[in-house]
């Protein structure tokens, strides 16, 4: 890839690779212009490594970019074409209310792409008025921060701006755009698209251009579009059981929301677990509990096998053989991911070595959370502080029992238990953002204007493993009439 370098104030560095690409995989689209676009909240750690400036970011110019009415040099905006099955069904649908301004190539040489979300109609809009409201480019902008602190691969969330202009969803509300970093908006459903809808020729350089920008390290004299499946496994594998390992419930896993490059993206009805709950759902239109907590892994595994359909072409000349080596990818899934699960679950409870019996030992303590109502997150807290408080599984036998099989494991190691507490609270979030905290944030922001909720609520989640007293606060759990908690989509 050749690599245009542009630098103005701003320190905008835009390089255009996907507009590169065959013309059939997006539309060239700029932003439709808002009548006034004001900065909400600007990311100023994400800034730096972008190698932006933050002064020149916040000034007319600055956030005119960030509202879409202003292109940056270098770039050229386009929205990108894909299809997806949502819910199970397969769909044609493409960047509806997006544009990709370009790729930054930041101070490290890496290569990110620009995203304005909200940033009006694309030949992709299906009906939509191609806008966003403020809440839930906000609501993104928290999770997905609060998520790569946790250390979750993520797309970033760089600004929010709001527009000037109401959106009409169930109530008038005020429109927003936010500015979305990414390793790249290459998803499921890109390949999904050209697959049905392009030439083998052009799936092939989907693939190529995928595996030289997300997966370079293939081998001269492997089968590289094998190389490719197997390694998008591999980063779903680890990604689906950190979210298990959080209690992240995505809440609209389509083939259309995964992105190759591991990364997760589209924040729509996402929450966070609090009693943990295998049938944990948020989303108001997940009825059948398709995108359920305890669902999570076995739906990744599903839309890997749409993705290993689409690179049949591909593998391998004769269609049997390339069946066959799909079908073994994707049946690696399950293992890989039950293997970083359970990785994940013994640095949870300070463990270090393997044994057989480990895994009935977590069991035993998720089915005691799950029968005595135990909050997920507080209960590994609890444990990691030794300070089993605030739940009445803690005063059971059943617990006492359990306690003793820990202890006794812990002691099966040549680590000391000192070690292993430091390990747990290296692995165990003192908090996650709450539904309640967010929606508290979110209101306090919408409603008054008053972003300083919102500002102290990402600041406390910017550090989930300093356990600091502060966050205590942030820890508690919502009032029961709030539950059960719902999120909405068409956002
Ligand atoms: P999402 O639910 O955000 O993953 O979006 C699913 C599809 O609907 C994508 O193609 C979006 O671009 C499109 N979409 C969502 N909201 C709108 C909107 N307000 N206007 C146009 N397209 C939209
Ligand atoms: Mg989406």
């Amino acid at each position: 890839m050749t690599e245009r370098k542009t630098i103005i104030e701003t320190g905008w560095n835009l390089d255009n690779s996907y507009a590169r690409l065959p013309k059939t995989f997006f539309t060239r689209q700029s932003p439709t212009p808002i009548p006034s676009p004001k900065l909400i909240i600007l990311n100023y750690p994400l800034i730096t490594s972008l190698g932006l400036n933050s002064q020149a970011l916040q000034s007319n110019d600055g956030v005119a970019v960030l509202g879409g009415n202003k292109i940056p040099e270098g770039a050229l905006p386009l929205a990108q074409a894909y299809a997806g099955h949502q819910f199970g069904h397969f769909t044609l649908l493409g960047d509806g209310r997006a544009v990709l301004l370009g790729e930054q190539i930041t101070p490290l040489g890496e290569r990110v792409d620009i995203q304005l979300k909200g940033s009006g109609k694309t030949p992709y809009s299906r009906g939509g008025d191609g806008r966003a409201a403020l809440g839930p480019m906000l609501r993104e902008y928290i999770i997905s921060e609060a998520m790569n602190a946790l250390g979750i691969a993520t797309t970033r969330s760089l600004a929010v701006v709001t527009t000037g202009e109401s959106v009409i969803r169930e109530t008038e509300q005020s429109g927003a755009i936010m500015t979305r970093v990414a390793a790249s908006h290459i998803r499921v459903g890109t390949f999904q698209y050209v697959s049905k809808w392009g030439t083998v020729e052009e799936l092939r350089v989907l693939a190529d251009y995928t595996l030289q920008r997300h997966f370079q390290d293939v081998d001269a004299d492997e089968n590289r579009y094998l190389f490719l499946l197997k390694e998008v496994i591999k980063r779903q594998a680890a990604l689906i059981a950190k979210w298990q390992l959080v209690g992240f419930i995505h809440g609209v896993m389509n083939t259309d929301n995964m992105a190759i490059s591991g990364e997760t993206i589209d924040y729509g009805p996402c929450a966070f677990m609090d009693v943990y709950d295998k049938a944990t759902v948020f989303s108001s239109i997940d009825v059948y509990g398709r995108y359920a907590y305890g669902n999570q892994p076995k739906i990744a595994g599903w839309n890997l096998a749409r993705f290993a359909e689409t690179l049949l072409p591909l593998l391998h000349v004769n269609q049997d053989h390339a069946v066959k080596l799909a079908q073994d990818a994707v049946s690696g899934f399950t293992e890989l991911y039950h293997y970083n699960w359970l990785s994940g679950m013994r640095a949870k409870l300070g463990i270090f070595n393997e044994e057989l019996q480990d895994e009935s030992l977590i069991e035993d303590l998720l089915s005691m959370m799950q029968k005595y109502r135990g909050d997920y997150t507080n209960t590994f807290r609890a444990l990691t502080f030794d300070k089993l408080e605030d739940n009445v599984m803690f005063g059971t036998k059943e617990f006492a029992h359990w306690h003793e099989m820990w202890q006794a494991r812990l002691g099966r190691q040549q680590e000391s238990k000192d070690s292993s507490y430091k390990l747990m609270k290296s692995c165990n979030p003192a908090i996650i953002p709450r539904n309640h905290r967010v929606e508290e944030a979110l209101e306090a922001a919408v409603k008054q204007r008053d972003y300083s909720v919102m500002e102290r609520l990402l600041d406390v989640l910017s550090r989930p493993y300093a356990h600091y007293p502060e966050q205590a606060d942030y820890s508690t759990l919502p009032e029961p009439s709030t539950c059960p908690y719902r999120t909405y989509c068409g956002t």
